[in-house]
Parts: C-alpha cells; sequence; structure tokens
C-alpha cells in the first residue's frame, strides 16, 4: 500500500512518510552546495524575541536536512554560531538538572539494542517495591535532586499502570529533610489513551518516548517481536498521549541505529507533525545514542556517527525548533556533553545510575544497567562543572506546577517570557542546592554565581524579592518559591 505525505493525519505512515524522507534526502544532496539558498535558510533562522515582530522562525525538515548535507566549513560554523545564539536568546545560560529512576528491568519486548530484552538470561531481573522507590528517592533527594524521569521496561504482569502510578504517588509523597521530587517526567512503553490519562492524573510532567528510529523497515528488524514490534502503535503514542490530556511530550531518536539523515529528517517530521495537529510542538527532544551494555555491542548496528557530526545535529535541531527544551544524558562523556551545552542543550542529567535500586548502592552497580554510563561523576561535580563554564544549574519545576504546559509554555517561551521568570527560579532552586547539598569548594562558586547572576534580572522589584527569598533559604527560614 503506499501513503502520501500528510503532517495532518494520524497514521504514522502518512505523517512520518518514508517516501517524503527519501525526497528529503534527494533534495538535500542536490542543493547542498547551494550556497544562496542556504544562506537563505539561515538568514531565517535568527532569533527575534521582539513580542512585536514574528517570533524566530522555524525552518523545515527540508531546509534542515539541506543545512544537515552541507559540508562547508563557513556554513557550518554559521550553524554552530547561530545554535549558541539561539540557546542564549531563548534559553539563556541556565541548564536543568535531573536524574532517571529505573523502577523495573522485566521486560517481554526483543528490542536488539537494549539489554532489557526479554530472552537476555545473563540479566538479574529487579523490580522495586515502593519501600525500595521511597530508598531511592531519599538516595535521589540526598543529591540534591528535584526532578526525576521514571524508566521501566514494559511488562503488564510485572510493570502495570497501577505499579507505575503507585510509584508516582510514592516519589511525591517523600518529603526527606528539605528534599522533595517536584516533577517525576515518565519513559515507559507507548499505551492506550485511558493509561495516558491516568498518567496525567497523577500529575507526570513530561511524557517521553523514544522513537529509536523512524525507519520502518529497519524498526520491524530491531524490534522482532513484543508490543513494541507494532511501529505504528508506538509511532503514534505522542497522538494518544496528548488525547489523553498530556501536552507536555518528549521526543527522541536512538542514533546509530539507522542514518542519521533519515533520522534527523523524521524526528523533525514528527515535531511538524505534533505542531499541525495540536497546535504545539514537543516539550523536549532527546539525543541518545546507542551505547554498550551487558550483551549489546553497538557497533552492530554499523550507523555510528561522529561526534562532530552528532554536535552538528544538537545545533540543527536548536535552529529548527528554537522552543523546544533539548536533553543530553550521562551516555555521553563530559567532552562532549560540555560542546553540546554550548549549542542549545537546556536540560542534563547528572549523577546517574542506571541499574535498577542503583542509587542505595555504595559502589555503582553494573549488573542490571540499562547502558554504560560515560558521565560517572557526581551530582555536585556536575553542578560545579556547569558553573565553571558560566551555566547556571537549576532545579526549577515551576513552569508545570504553575500550569505553563503545552501551548501555555510554548507561547511564554516564544515571546521571550521565559527570561523574566527561569532566570530568578534558577537562582532560588540553585540557593536550595547549595545551602542543603553543595560541598565547600561549589559552594564558593554558586554563592558568587548567584551574586553577580541576581543583578541581570530586569525588572528591580523582582530582584529584591528574589534576593530577599535567597537570604531565606540561606538561612534555613524557607524554601520552594517560585515565579
Ligand atoms: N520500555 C520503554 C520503551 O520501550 O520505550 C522505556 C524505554 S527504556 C527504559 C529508555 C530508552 O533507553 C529506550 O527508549 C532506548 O532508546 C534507550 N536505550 C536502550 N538501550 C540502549 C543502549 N544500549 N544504549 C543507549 N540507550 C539505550
Amino acid at each position: 500500500m503506499s501513503y502520501t505525505y500528510d503532517p495532518t493525519s494520524h497514521c504514522a505512515d502518512e505523517f512520518i512518510n518514508h517516501q517524503e524522507i527519501l525526497d528529503t534526502l534527494a533534495y538535500a544532496d542536490e542543493h547542498k552546495n547551494d550556497l544562496e539558498l542556504i544562506h537563505r535558510i539561515l538568514k531565517k533562522c535568527e532569533p527575534n524575541l521582539h513580542p512585536d515582530k514574528d517570533h524566530c522562525s522555524i525552518i523545515t525538515h527540508r531546509e534542515a536536512s539541506v543545512l544537515l548535507a552541507c559540508d562547508d566549513p563557513e556554513v557550518n560554523k554559521r550553524i554552530f554560531d547561530l545554535a549558541r545564539k539561539i540557546k542564549l536568546a531563548y534559553y539563556g545560560n541556565r541548564i536543568v538538572l535531573f536524574a532517571p529512576l529505573y523502577l523495573s528491568n522485566y521486560c517481554i519486548n526483543g528490542c536488539l539494542y537494549c539489554p532489557y530484552h526479554a530472552i537476555n538470561k545473563t540479566i538479574p531481573r529487579v523490580k522495586l517495591t515502593q519501600d525500595q522507590v521511597r530508598d531511592e528517592v531519599i538516595a535521589l533527594q540526598d543529591m540534591g535532586h528535584k526532578r526525576l524521569a521514571i524508566e521501566a521496561g514494559e511488562d503488564p504482569i510485572h510493570n502495570p499502570i497501577e505499579y507505575i502510578l503507585d510509584s508516582i504517588h510514592t516519589i511525591y509523597s517523600v518529603k526527606h529533610k528539605n528534599g522533595a521530587i517536584r516533577r517525576v517526567n515518565v519513559n515507559i512503553a507507548a499505551t492506550t489513551v485511558d493509561e495516558y490519562r491516568m498518567l496525567k492524573e497523577a500529575e507526570i510532567g513530561t511524557y517521553i518516548l523514544f522513537q529509536e528510529t523512524y525507519h520502518k523497515e529497519n524498526y520491524l528488524q530491531l524490534h522482532p517481536w513484543g508490543p513494541k514490534h507494532d511501529y505504528n502503535w508506538h509511532t503514534e503514542a505522542m497522538d494518544r498521549a496528548f488525547q489523553g490530556g498530556i501536552d507536555d511530550l518528549g521526543l527522541g531518536v536512538l542514533f546509530g541505529l539507522d542514518g542519521y539523515r533519515y533520522e534527523f529528517a523524521g524526528l523533525l517530521m514528527h515535531a511538524e507533525h505534533l505542531e499541525a495537529v495540536n497546535g504545539v510542538g514537543p516539550h523536549t527532544i532527546s539525543v541518545p545514542r546507542v551505547k554498550p551494555a551487558d550483551d549489546i555491542d553497538p557497533t552492530a548496528f554499523d550507523n555510528s556517527l561522529t561526534d562532530e557530526m552528532f554536535l552538528k545535529i544538537i545545533a540543527l535541531i536548536r535552529l529548527a525548533v528554537p522552543y523546544t527544551g533539548m536533553i543530553i544524558s550521562t551516555r555521553e562523556n563530559q567532552r562532549v556533553r560540555e560542546a553540546a551545552l554550548q549549542l542549545g542543550i537546556s536540560q542534563i542529567s547528572g549523577g546517574s545510575r542506571t541499574s535498577v535500586g542503583g542509587y542505595t548502592e555504595e559502589i555503582r552497580p553494573t549488573d542490571t544497567e540499562q547502558f554504560d554510563v560515560s558521565d560517572q561523576r557526581t551530582l555536585d561535580e556536575v553542578i560545579r562543572w556547569l558553573m565553571e563554564c558560566d551555566h547556571i544549574p537549576s532545579f526549577c519545576t515551576a513552569c508545570y506546577r504553575a500550569g505553563r504546559t503545552g501551548d501555555r509554555f510554548m507561547s511564554f517561551c516564544k515571546s521571550g517570557q521565559i527570561l523574566n521568570y527561569c532566570h530568578p527560579n534558577a537562582l532560588m532552586t540553585l540557593s536550595e542546592f547549595l545551602t542543603d547539598y553543595a560541598s565547600p569548594e561549589t559552594q564558593e562558586l554558586g554563592w558568587k554565581m548567584i551574586e553577580r547572576e541576581l543583578g541581570n534580572i530586569p525588572d528591580e522589584q523582582r530582584r529584591a524579592l528574589c534576593a530577599e527569598r535567597i537570604g531565606l533559604i540561606r538561612t534555613g527560614q524557607g524554601n520552594d518559591f517560585r515565579f
């Protein structure tokens, strides 16, 4: 059966249309040396935050693919410069921190790249009890985390939706010393509208689901059996999540499974589809790359991409969807993360353990890890490093708690308003971290940064109120303030 490209369709074969991707790649090859066209496309990406004028133009998947195909060093330099400029214009120099929490590695799928696949008999199967969830959350709170992404394999017997909901409830209920988890994002397998509605009612933040690969034929081979084999069910999941009331949606591709040019075009088409049908694009885009893990050797997929190309993709995502947050995890090492942060990343994980029950162990356990962690620094070290690179670490969770989700968050971001709220919120949550969890070296750097950055809050009243609240946090007289 042949399908026609239609970004407004709810059928995966139409909004991620294979022929449209092939045509896009051919168009990109044809125009990759057309410098006049390329400069016209780049011009559209210039950030423009003046509320009376147009917002920063969004380039299409075709235009972005031309930029990806072009290997002119001058053009590449301009792409990287623009990405830095857009990141600063829309997101400032703040970086939001989170940690993954693995609940269960029971899984009935056969994903060839994931060590949790059902026929892996060497990996111990573990599922946290609610008491263990509580202990993990206390360990995470003691590190200073306020925002988690929960992860679980797909298994209706061991990890039914009730188990996920109980776990979310447990996570939100733990109040240990000054700690609290204020936002739980969820990364579980594609499910039904009813179950998405239950997640929404449980007050989750973002629903994250990686597409893994947009190439249907390859997808079917990489997921040879199990519920995840159903490409359309998986690819249409974000539409069902939106129908269930979740309007903060997180996309991602597992780079390395298929050719990066195909994945890049598919990812942007997915973002365009969400914008076309929901009036709001993805809240976040993640950029994981396949990593070695228990019985997984990434070279088996033969589609790995160089660090240089990986960074160019991050920069181009920043150009194409300037209002979408971008996430990089500890799959990447410090060097790659440092470069990526300049180019548009707005959220990173820190101090992560990718094994079930990993945070309560003294020594990093590796037997149930989902993938090898490249950046193994502690959260305190990550926070210090961010500040040394002049990024403000933020534990802010204000937007979603104030109902600024979906299109409300997007219009907030598009009009540049985000800077008036996020900056003071970042400083207040950083103060909490410094007061309650930081080492003396991190504290020293942090208080200096706060002093300096307070001066960048334009509104005088807000600046004074923010400084007053930071004083209260520092002297133990209050916390959890937000604008
Ligand atoms: N079971 C859910 C699903 O199927 O979407 C949750 C996913 S899993 C806990 C989180 C993500 O880890 C996967 O979507 C996949 O992209 C990524 N992942 C799996 N194996 C990986 C590997 N070897 N290296 C890097 N990332 C991997």
